[in-house]
């Protein structure tokens, strides 16, 4: 028999127990499987805007697994610099969910948010965000200006998580 110190000792671990490698596997294969959806859905908004003489770029807001605002880059008609594919995606989201935060959603995009786009999802609270292309001159993360990763305005939130391309990579 177990002595009881002991067996309160294994109770404790039990709890802890870390999931099996096969069901980590399966948790990232399908979690990667849903980052390729969300980013196959931003390469065919990316192409209807490059058929309205658009910069090439589509935008998803995703909450709970399913897509809940769509953008597509919509700049030249109107000479309007802020309707870039992000900022649609999410002004979309903002009407179809009737709130003013976005806490707990994710925003996938074909290209790397701009400091523009960035200080929108920082703004609206978004929890994550994947891109496809990397932006050096004016990406929120890897350019000069990484207003989408700081962490030194004290009037914001935590910044996002960064889905890798790695993550997105295989598609
Ligand atoms: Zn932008």
């Amino acid at each position: 028999m177990i002595p009881n110190h002991l067996a309160s000792h294994l109770k404790v671990k039990s709890c802890f127990a870390a999931p099996g490698l096969k069901q980590i596997s399966s948790l990232i294969y399908n979690r990667m499987n849903e980052h390729r959806k969300f980013l196959k859905r931003c390469r065919e908004l990316a192409s209807e805007a490059g058929r309205s003489g658009n910069t090439p770029v589509g935008a998803v807001i995703v909450r709970d697994g399913v897509i809940i605002g769509e953008g597509i880059e919509a700049t030249r008609p109107d000479n309007d610099i802020t309707r870039h594919a992000e900022i649609e995606a999410i002004r979309d989201a903002l009407k179809r969910l009737n709130t003013d935060k976005l806490r707990g959603c994710s925003l996938y995009t074909t290209h790397e948010p701009c400091i523009l786009c960035s200080y929108a999802i920082r703004h609206y609270q978004i929890s994550w965000v994947g891109f496809e292309h990397a932006v050096p001159t004016v990406g929120g993360v890897n350019s000069s200006y990484a207003l989408l990763t700081a962490k030194d305005i004290p009037i914001w939130a935590p910044p996002p998580g960064i889905i890798t391309v790695k993550m997105l990579s295989d598609t």
